[in-house]
């Protein structure tokens, strides 16, 4: 596999939605803006619909004039939407996507309707000591974002940011709580306010608004929390500056169970790469296999692998590289298998792929 970089990489600014992957992983933050045409896995086509329904959204808050035509808007951004998605070649079968977004259907006419609900929201308009802003840019060093709803009354602030998806997690026998990443970048926002206006922390009421028009409860966060974010993302971020070489970012990254496991960039993350390697298996869907034999049936055959591991369900269109990289003795990386009760024993999903070890970076 080839692994193109980008030859316009750089690293300038930090927007809130990046606060929680920069916390978390500073090599993910990096890899995010350095891969480019890196498409190791199938798009979750879901995240195309988020898209869309944020571009409709700011449309409707930035034109004035509301007789603007939703179908025309809802296409205009689906096919901007389907140009980035057909960008990766393993995604093709789930064209056309219309058929294949879950709610589709409920969500496009959701938002017909909250949009219908904002044309009272015009830019700037102010009333007395209340002023309304959507997408607000607001920036403060190296921290850049743009708000998609700002209320001010006097020198209080509330900030208000839409998604389009689901706004918490559900954990088994535990309450559903706000996702972390969003409670994230959430306080990002309160910092850029806070830095923007030079106002007190307690003045600024944070929440999460969904497709469904329901509003999460109001977040605050105290001047000492503010003060620890922000010198917490300024430290990452200039840790992420000081590095300039593929070796120095690959240092970045501390491989752990839960963020690799979401990670698509598991396949050239050296450190991840290492901790399978040491069978220390961070996340027993992936292996390393230094070489291994094969079994053919008639659809699909199986890989019996030097360091004991069994994987079936590999579909026959894979059986000629296997048998080139088992002749040759090459080292594979296998990724995404679904895991049996037996703990030797994988399955090969839609989602699984191999990755061989000779990676060259372009
Ligand atoms: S695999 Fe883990 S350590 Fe590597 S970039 Fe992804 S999150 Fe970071």
């Amino acid at each position: 596999m080839i692994v193109e970089l980008n030859p316009n990489y750089s690293c300038d600014s930090l927007n809130p939605s990046q606060a929680k992957t920069i916390l978390l992983c500073p090599l993910k933050f990096v890899f995010n803006k350095l891969l480019i045409n890196y498409h190791p896995f199938l798009d979750n086509p879901s995240a195309i619909l988020g898209s869309v329904i944020h571009e409709v959204i700011d449309t409707y808050y930035k034109n004035k004039n509301h007789s603007i035509n939703f179908e025309e808007v809802w296409n205009k951004a689906l096919q901007i939407q389907k140009i980035k998605y057909f960008k990766n070649p393993l995604n093709i079968n789930n064209d056309p996507l219309e058929y294949w977004i879950p709610y589709y259907v409920i969500k496009k006419r959701m938002t017909e309707l909250f949009v219908g609900g904002i044309s009272h929201f015009h830019k700037n308009k102010t009333y007395h000591d209340v002023s309304f802003r959507t997408e607000q840019s607001l920036n403060y060093d190296f921290l850049t974002g743009r708000i998609d709803f700002l209320l001010k009354v006097g020198n209080n602030f509330v900030v208000r940011d839409f998604k389009s998806g689901s706004i918490y997690q559900y954990k088994k026998g535990k309450e559903p709580s706000l996702k972390p990443e969003y409670i994230e970048q959430l306080k990002t926002y309160g910092l850029l306010v806070k830095l923007n206006y030079n106002v007190p922390a307690s003045s600024i009421k944070l929440s999460l608004v969904s497709i469904d028009g329901k509003e999460s409860n109001t977040l605050l966060f105290g001047e000492a929390e503010y003060t620890a974010h922000y010198l917490l993302l300024r430290s990452k971020f200039d840790l992420v500056k000081q590095c300039s070489s593929l070796e120095q970012f690959q240092s970045l990254g501390e491989p752990q169970e839960l963020i690799c496991s979401l990670c698509k960039y598991r396949p050239v993350c050296t450190k991840y790469k290492n901790n399978l390697e040491g069978f220390y298996f961070i996340n027993n869907t992936d292996h390393y296999i230094p070489y291994f034999t094969l079994k053919a049936g008639k659809d699909f055959f199986e890989i019996n692998s030097s360091t004991g591991i069994i994987i079936s369900n590999i579909p026959i269109a894979y059986y000629e590289p296997f048998t080139i990289f088992s002749s040759e003795k090459k080292s594979i990386f296998v990724y995404n298998l679904k895991r049996t009760k037996d703990t030797s024993t994988f399955y090969w999903t839609k989602y699984s792929n191999y990755f061989k070890e000779q990676i060259k970076w372009i």
